[in-house]
């Protein structure tokens, strides 16, 4: 069979599956929201949609999905004059180049990792330059990994002071992707110190609307997990879109 003949199927098979799989997520996610004393429209579902293609993502927002989240910058751009944003917030998640910065500057509403001043400076200028000003969130290495993104733990407050300081972008949040954990117990220890450090950033932050502080985590495997210890976004794949061939 042919690469197209292939990808033709995966997209009728994706077509086929996506709603009753957001109905499955939609009822994880409101499960674990009230267990957590909270309540199923306080936790937003994110799409995480890389691989997937306009067509699909479409049917996604047809269907209610008001967030996604690309994570490369050149699949994004490929993809944005294709997709229907008009009712959805289109964000960046995924590792973020310096240089590749200028192309996200008043296309997506969120970018959810960042890790360094540096980073952070270059949003803020592109900002500037464009008139813009860019919601971001600060990526926290919280397994300590090394070929992770991320800024540590010890560093965190240091980067949300220095980052704050900054025209044309705000801090809207903590996100972060732990360690494979072969445990649901493992995993909530690193949730639960996510957790402590939201904490300490929104009380910092109290002069603002902290309520609308975003704490983004939990991916397919774990977003139950993750609510139960505060997330207020869950970042969802291949739970909606089937299983990805790669990344
Ligand atoms: C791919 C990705 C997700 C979703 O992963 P799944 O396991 O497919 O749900 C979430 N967050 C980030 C940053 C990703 O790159």
């Amino acid at each position: 069979m042919t690469e197209n003949c292939l990808n033709d199927e995966k997209i009728a098979a994706q077509m086929r599956d996506l709603e009753e799989n957001l109905k499955e997520v939609r009822e994880r996610i409101a499960q674990a929201a009230v267990k957590s004393g909270r309540r199923p429209e306080d936790i937003t579902l994110l799409a995480a949609t890389k691989t997937v293609s306009p067509q699909v993502i479409n049917r996604a927002i047809e269907l209610g999905i008001d967030h996604i989240g690309e994570n490369r910058v050149q699949e994004l751009m490929e993809k944005y004059d294709a997709l229907n944003l008009s009712n959805c917030s289109c964000q960046f998640i995924g590792h973020l180049q310096t240089n590749k910065v200028k192309y996200l500057i008043g296309k997506v509403s969120l970018i959810q990792s960042v890790d360094s001043l540096k980073l952070a400076s270059e949003i803020s200028s592109q900002s500037l330059k464009k008139g813009a000003h860019t919601d971001l969130l600060i990526e926290v290495n919280i397994g300590g990994e090394e070929s992770k993104s991320g800024v540590s733990p010890e560093k965190l407050p240091e980067l949300f002071d220095q980052i704050a300081a900054l025209p044309a972008v705000s801090i809207r949040g903590l996100m972060c992707i732990p360690p494979v954990c072969d445990s649901q117990a493992e995993i909530m220890r690193y949730f639960w110190k996510m957790q402590e450090y939201f904490v300490d950033i929104t009380t910092k932050k109290s002069d603002n609307k902290e309520n609308d502080m975003i704490l983004s985590m939990g991916m397919s495997a774990d977003y139950y997990e993750a609510i139960l210890c505060g997330a207020t976004m869950v970042r969802v794949g291949s739970k909606l879109f089937g299983e990805r061939a790669y990344r």
